[in-house]
C-alpha cells in the first residue's frame, strides 16, 4: 500500500482524496488545497476555469507566466 502524505502539512491521505497542484506537481490534501481561476480561450469560447494548486503556488500562479504554460499545455496546437 502507497501512503499518500500532503506535502503541505503532512497529513496522511486516502488517495482518492489527494490532489495533485498543477504547478509543483505536489501532492496536496483537501484542506490544504487552492483553486486558481484561469482564463482560457478555446476555439468556441472564452471561459474561465479552476485549477488546483497549493498554498505556495497560489501567489506564484497568480504572478509568474507559468500559468500560461499550463493554458499552453491544455490547448496545445489549437492556438494561433
Ligand atoms: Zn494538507
Ligand atoms: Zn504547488
Amino acid at each position: 500500500m502507497d501512503a499518500v502524505k500532503c506535502s503541505v502539512c503532512g497529513k496522511e491521505l486516502d488517495p482518492k482524496n489527494a490532489r495533485t497542484c498543477e504547478i509543483c506537481m505536489k501532492t496536496i490534501c483537501l484542506d490544504c488545497l487552492g483553486y486558481f481561476a484561469i482564463y482560457k480561450r478555446s476555439v468556441y469560447k472564452d471561459y474561465e476555469d479552476l485549477v488546483p494548486v497549493c498554498p505556495s503556488c497560489k501567489p506564484k500562479a497568480m504572478l509568474s507566466r507559468k500559468l500560461l504554460r499550463i493554458v499552453d499545455e491544455v490547448f496545445g496546437g489549437e492556438k494561433k
